[in-house]
């Protein structure tokens, strides 16, 4: 696959940009570049075509199914994945890769970053508020369309998931290169509270891993993968800059620190 066929073209997102945020500590944007994580990109993508499966590192009589990569090209199946290229402490490259929130279900996949949350704390949270807020919804299309009892248990269930959705958010640590820790509502600069999925995108996955890891990252690509979404902003073996909504408001705290 050459540079050029998965470079943005016209209006599209422009392979050259790159990656960052503001950081409210130094008052400027931090950013990565993606030039020089491009090759790794396209290796990666390399990787998916030859395997078809994210798994490969695991002995084939092991392998999961719900890691397999045909799944990518159903309806909607598309997904972020992302390279972050990085030097130890010795100086040696070292290629971090990740895919954008749960695989099929799965948080954790051997060669592939985890999210920036403990699992087991992830999992012990939302357990019984989950199975509580479904519930609510399994009532509430027992009632009545427009009657007051379906508008105030439909007021509940927002609440309950809103509470859900900030408890969950102060389960993500936020690390960055100065060495600093910080719940990710309190990193988040964008308007109001952090939507949903914040923190769970490759960027964030890898720059956080990084940090955790004394790696210094150098680049950091992100490319799309599967069938392409509905609206056609997401194209097959296409490059994309960190997402506006989610990640850029985060991007300069994890960042900082890096020269
Ligand atoms: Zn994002
Ligand atoms: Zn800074």
């Amino acid at each position: 696959m050459s540079l050029r066929s998965t470079a943005g073209e016209g209006d599209g997102p422009l392979l050259d940009s790159d990656s960052g945020g503001w950081c409210c500590r130094c008052g400027v944007v931090h950013s990565l570049p993606v030039r020089p994580a491009i090759k790794d990109g396209l290796h990666l993508m390399g990787q998916l075509c030859r395997h078809q499966r994210i798994d490969w590192l695991v002995p084939e009589r092991f392998r999961d199914p719900r890691c397999d990569t045909r799944c990518l090209f159903d309806k909607a199946g598309g997904k972020m994945f992302g390279v972050l290229s990085c030097r130890d402490t010795g100086g040696k490259r070292i290629v971090l890769r990740a895919f954008s929130g749960q695989y099929n279900g799965l948080w954790q996949v051997e060669g592939w970053v985890g999210p920036v949350f403990d699992v087991a704390a992830f999992g012990a949270l939302v357990g019984e508020p989950e199975r509580e807020i479904k519930r609510l919804g399994r009532e509430l299309t027992a009632l009545p369309h427009g009657s007051s009892a379906r508008q105030l248990l439909r007021a509940q269930r927002r609440t309950l998931s809103r509470q859900l959705m900030e408890r969950v958010h102060c389960l993500y640590q936020l690390v960055n290169f100065r060495g600093a820790t910080q719940p990710l509502p309190r990193v988040f600069i964008g308007n109001g509270a952090p939507p949903s999925g914040t923190g769970d995108c490759c960027g964030p996955k890898l720059l956080h891993h990084a940090a955790r890891h004394g790696l210094r990252p150098e680049a950091m690509a992100e490319f799309y993968w599967g069938a392409s979404n509905a609206s056609g902003t997401k194209v097959q073996g296409r490059f994309y800059p960190a997402c506006a909504a989610k990640c850029q408001p985060i991007l300069g705290f994890l960042l900082c620190g890096l020269p």
